[in-house]
């Protein structure tokens, strides 16, 4: 079994370090919130002060953080992960950042002899807690063969997308195309209504059809035809408006650098914006239905 050194102990980090102690992993971790380690060591791992430390003595350490710039905060510099690890150590970042972080706090730890995987995920909090997500995992293929049982005790698909940043990319297109799709279903069912058409016929028809995706069929945006969407719950998250907007924002930025065209992506980042700013960040992404219905 590993020790694993575990920054960052949020919504998503907590649970996937109590699934690696409940898999017989010494588990011990490092967040600016005392208040989340108390809750880690509640669960049976341990508490240690900064990263540097946690680098120090772990065989695999693993970040959950809220953006490239904490990512860059806790790899990079004297007391960062990447000076302190020993020689062998396996680094996993599993927060979701911009491809251009990425690659370049994987190049710095390439450069120590370090072996390190970007590896974002999705599936969310409950996905996190059932040891459920899906992790998408950029690196080499060394660095990807023994991280595959670690991640396997937090998820349950694992692929490996290529090397440093094609997790992030990965990630960046999928959400991309999950922004673009809820806007394009909501869209759906508002003209729906101006026509007197049901939700319940239009999802009969469109979730059999060629109109049908996840946005549709998994995480429906009116209450009724999948009870489960948030929908059916004022639309609580689940995953955020302002969390959909960063990602939108992530795929932007690479766009621009990478030169694509993406012109719904941009509409879509734009319209996330506008719901975001009406006050709505915290209310799950789906809840975009009453933007366009206006
Ligand atoms: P969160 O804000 O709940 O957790 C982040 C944690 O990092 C916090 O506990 C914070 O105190 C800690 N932290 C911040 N800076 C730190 C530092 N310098 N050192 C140590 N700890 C530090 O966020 P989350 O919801 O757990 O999301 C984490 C990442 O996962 C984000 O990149 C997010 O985009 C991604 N993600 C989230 C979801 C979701 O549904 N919540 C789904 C998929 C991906």
């Amino acid at each position: 079994m590993a020790r694993i050194g575990f920054v960052g102990l949020g919504n998503m980090g907590l649970p996937m370090a109590q699934n690696l102690l409940k898999a017989g992993h010494q588990v011990e971790g490092v967040d600016v919130n005392a208040a989340a380690v108390a809750k880690l060591v509640a669960a049976g791992g341990a508490g240690v002060e900064t990263a540097k430390t946690a680098a120090a003595r772990a065989d695999v350490v693993i970040t959950m953080l809220p953006s490239g710039k904490e990512v860059r905060e806790v790899y990079l510099g004297s007391s960062g992960i990447i000076e302190n690890a020993n020689a062998g150590t396996l680094l996993i970042d599993c927060s979701t950042i911009d491809v251009e972080t990425a690659r370049a706090v994987a190049g710095a730890a390439e450069q120590k002899g370090l072996l390190m995987l970007d590896a974002p995920v999705s599936g969310g909090v409950g996905g996190a807690s059932a040891a459920t997500l899906t992790f998408m995992v950029g690196g080499s293929a060394q660095a990807f063969t023994r991280a595959e049982s670690i991640l396997q005790k937090m998820g349950k698909t694992i692929v490996h997308a290529g090397g440093a940043g094609n997790g992030q990319a990965a990630k960046i297109c999928n959400n991309m195309i999950l922004g673009v799709s809820m806007i394009a279903v909501s869209e759906a069912f508002v003209l729906a209504e101006k026509l007197g058409l049901d939700h319940q016929k239009l999802f009969d028809i469109s979730s059999k059809s060629s109109g049908q995706c996840w946005s549709m069929t998994t995480y429906c945006p009116v209450p009724g035809p999948v009870p489960t969407s948030p929908a059916n719950h004022d639309y609580q998250a689940g995953f955020t408006a302002a969390m959909m907007l960063k990602d939108l924002k992530l795929s932007q930025e690479a766009a621009k650098a990478a030169g694509a065209k993406t012109q719904l992506g941009a509409d879509a980042a734009r319209i996330y914006s506008a719901y975001v700013e009406s006050g709505e960040a915290g209310r799950d992404f789906s809840g975009i239905i009453r933007f366009v219905r206006g």
